[in-house]
């Protein structure tokens, strides 16, 4: 019975585009001056009989579709309405001039023309609605300047249409004249609101309802400007315009029946390129109708709608730039303190260091590298809340001791740093005893008497390092020795530097490890968050050494910058990633490699030549490479990073901005360059589960990726909690321990069978909470 009644349908719906084509095929033939004379019978079978059956073929199909979907699907019915009335109206229209009988205008045919549009649009009023809940003001803006620009350029087009419509006629003929193409305006505007709707997939099926639409009011335009300019013949192809747009909106009804499921809300990057491409583009031609009329008459409507297109997409960046405001101060509050003692954080003190270093204003200082003594057994013996209240009061204390302008943060765990100001040694010495005196009396915590010691290493700027780092390494190595020592505190000397001949001994087996490809990439995966696919990869480099075993990036990439050899190793992961991702594309797996570049190499500007020049000795796409920067490229030499960046993304190759959220600067850049993903920094992911503040935060900045159209991913992922969190957040895609560590290529491929095969919904993490 069902089968039976599916090949009814299967047969009406070809029946009809067969007639569709064959009614396009008679029409041209006779515009082509071929075929019989239309004036006899032919011409009344063609364009008469013929068209009729046109029309009520994609009737039948609606109500077919209809019925087998129960009549419970408004948006099925109203389409099928609409078609149905159109059909009327034909019929009306050609019952009454047969035989040569004048139709009066208006007539009852004209009711049946006109319901069609009021029909069609709650039609998509109530498709999109399913759609569109939950949508930000943003998305809302982006669709008015698709609609009122695709207005303009239409009101501009019918403009002699709209001008003859109402001419000498009677308030219901008048009605019944400009009705058609009013509507057909609303109709685009409506259909280009949504094709600018950024994040809505609507799928195929939608661009069947719209490409129908739209060919209806083309249709409709055409038809109307060839009556006004008095050029209008009967029997060419435009006659089957309306059929041809009715039969397509009969197959969406016909296919939208079928499923129950409507598509949800994804966030897929055709779509949203496409959007933002519809906005721009009706810009622009807001634009360009603003422009035109101080060249020829343009209609008031038109020129109201494309002001109020311009309006709305100045408005829509207007609430771009608050966004990025509004995320610049969430994140540098939330990023620049530690909870605990309301001190700057380690982020912050970099920051602050770096600055401080580079002020010519600030030309001695000293850092101070302090821990405390003996604080674990705190800790484990009395519980972590004693632990907390007392590095709550020793933070207090070193607060009071130190002048204004220091600068005192929580590194993390027991560790503090500082940053005197305008100190040399001796300044640095009474510093480092007033400081270990203050820490030094008890300290009462839950009734029971403390006292902690510290340990404080001490080095100089400029003598021993000229940048933060260097200073803190050297801080560090002295703070050891004066735990080693027992001493309270250590001045750095040389001497103390026993790693330095280490480290020569290390750089010179990087230049050997370099020549012996003892470097090797493990691949992490990045999971698509909607659909639980996976399409790419990070590359992260590791190095087997011959004596120390398997090396991580931590363990060997400053002395690899710090020798200068960063270039080298890029490029060999760079060959290594591809040579890798043609291997996979080989096997059949079109995966995407992410390879990280450091700031050094980014900003050689040959890059982009040596990217590309491996790209085809590899024979590699460029849109299966992807580059991870960091935002240390891009607070420096701002148009050299945009000349550089700009060269690597014409070429296709995707950029993406690594360990987003820890740096400070200006997110003005995400606007002024080609980005095209933002990483989450695993900072901001790892405490996410019931930390409000972080979760608050890492929804803005997924909004904000949106907002620019980019993809956001999310690092660090390390539960099952955070990876649905995320999900239900609409992030993009996760990287993290919890679906698998960086491996070797061989393993990824085992673990992304294992992936795949969990097509069990309730095996798929995402699918576990979302019922839940
Ligand atoms: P990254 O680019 O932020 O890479 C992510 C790091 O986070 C990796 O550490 C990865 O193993 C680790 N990770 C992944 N998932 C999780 C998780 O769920 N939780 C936690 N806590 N960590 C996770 P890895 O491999 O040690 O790399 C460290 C850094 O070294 C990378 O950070 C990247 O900045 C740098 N690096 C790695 N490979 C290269 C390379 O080929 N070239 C350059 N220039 N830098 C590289
Ligand atoms: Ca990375
Ligand atoms: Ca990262």
């Amino acid at each position: 019975m069902r089968s039976g009644v599916g090949a009814v349908r299967a047969i009406l719906l070809w029946g009809m585009w067969i007639l569709a084509g064959g009614y396009v095929l008679v029409l041209g033939i006779h515009a082509a001056g071929a075929g019989p004379s239309w004036e006899g019978w032919f011409g009344s079978f063609a364009d008469d009989w013929l068209g009729l059956l046109t029309v009520w073929a994609p009737a039948a199909v609606c109500w077919l579709a209809a019925s087998s979907a129960r009549l419970r699907r408004p948006d099925v019915l109203l389409a099928a309405a609409a078609v149905t009335a159109y059909a009327a109206g034909d019929t009306v229209y050609l019952v009454t001039s047969i035989g040569g009988g004048v139709v009066p205008f208006p007539s009852l045919a004209d009711v049946g023309y006109l319901l069609v549009y009021p029909l069609l649009l709650a039609a998509l009023v109530v498709t999109v609605r399913r759609h569109a809940r939950g949508l930000t003001l943003w998305v809302w803006l982006d669709c008015a300047v698709g609609s009122l620009g695709a207005a303009a350029v239409l009101a501009v087009v019918m403009q002699p249409v709209l001008e003859s419509a109402g001419e000498g006629l009677s308030p219901l003929a008048t009605l019944a004249a400009t009705g058609p193409p009013v509507f057909d305006l609303v109709l685009v505007a409506f259909i280009a609101g949504i094709a600018s709707l950024r994040g809505v997939e609507m799928g195929v099926r939608w661009t069947m309802l719209a490409s129908g639409l739209l060919i209806f009011a083309a249709t409709d335009v055409v038809y109307g400007l060839q009556v006004a300019s008095g050029t209008y013949v009967l029997g060419t192809p435009v006659d089957a315009g309306w059929a041809v747009g009715l039969a397509l909106m009969a197959t969406w009804v016909e296919l939208a029946s079928r499923s129950k499921r409507a598509p949800g809300l994804a966030t897929h990057d055709a779509s949203r390129t496409a959007a933002m491409a519809v906005s721009s583009v009706a810009t622009v031609a807001g634009l360009g109708v603003l422009v035109a009329s101080s060249q020829v008459a343009v209609s008031p409507l038109a020129l109201s709608l494309a002001a109020g297109a311009l309006i709305a997409a100045g408005a829509r960046a207007q609430l771009t730039n608050r966004l990025l405001e509004r995320m610049a101060e969430q994140r540098l509050v939330a990023a620049a303190t530690d909870e605990l003692t309301g001190l700057p954080n380690r982020r912050a003190f970099y920051a602050e260091g770096h600055s401080r270093l580079l002020d010519p204003g600030k030309p001695r200082q000293a850092l101070l590298m302090l821990d405390l003594d003996r604080f674990k057994e705190v800790n484990d013996s009395l519980g972590h809340r004693a632990g907390d209240l007392l590095l709550a009061e020793v933070s207090a204390r070193l607060r009071d001791t130190l002048h204004g302008d220091d600068a005192l943060a929580r590194l993390g765990g027991d560790e503090f740093a500082i940053l005197l100001d305008n100190a040399g040694r001796e300044e640095a010495l009474h510093a480092a005893e007033r400081l270990s005196t203050a820490v030094a009396e008890p300290v009462t915590v839950d009734g029971a008497s403390l006292s902690v010691g510290v340990s404080i290493g001490i080095a100089f700027f400029p003598d021993d390092g000229t940048d933060l780092s260097q200073l803190l390494r050297k801080s560090d190595l002295a703070m050891y020795k004066a735990k080693t020592s027992q001493r309270g505190y250590h001045v750095f000397s040389p001497a103390d530097d026993a790693d330095a001949t280490a480290t020569l001994q290390t750089i010179q087996e990087l230049r050997s490890a370099l020549e012996t490809d003892q470097f090797e990439l493990h691949y992490q995966p990045k999971v698509d968050l909607d659909s639980g696919q996976v399409h790419s990869v990070e590359a992260l480099v590791r190095w087997q050494h011959p004596a120390r075993g398997l090396l991580y990036p931590g363990a060997f990439l400053s002395l690899v910058e710090a020798a200068g050899l960063m270039h080298s190793l890029t490029l060999t992961v760079l060959g290594q990633a591809l040579e890798q991702v043609a291997e996979w594309r080989r096997q059949g797996q079109p995966l995407t490699v992410a390879v990280n570049i450091s700031a050094s190499s980014l900003s050689d500007s040959d890059l982009p030549n040596q990217v590309a020049t491996l790209l085809a000795a590899k024979g590699v796409p460029a849109d299966a490479l992807q580059l991870e920067i960091t935002e240390e490229f891009l607070v420096g030499d701002r148009d050299l990073a945009r000349a550089i960046l700009t060269k690597l993304h014409t070429s296709g190759i995707k950029i993406s901005v690594d360990d987003f959220g820890t740096g400070y600067s200006s997110l003005s850049y995400l606007r002024d360059l080609p980005i095209d993903e933002i990483k989450l920094d695993n900072s901001f992911v790892i405490p996410m589960t019931g930390d409000v503040r972080t979760t608050a935060l890492v929804s803005s900045t997924i909004e904000l990726a949106h907002n620019l159209g980019m993809r956001i991913v999310a690092e660090g992922v390390e539960t099952a909690g955070t990876y649905t969190e995320l999900s239900r957040m609409g992030c993009d895609q996760a990287q993290g321990y919890y679906m698998s560590r960086p491996v070797p290529a061989a393993e990824l491929l085992r673990w992304l069978t294992h992936w795949q095969a969990l097509d069990d919904p309730a095996e798929m993490p995402q699918r576990i909470s979302v019922t839940a």
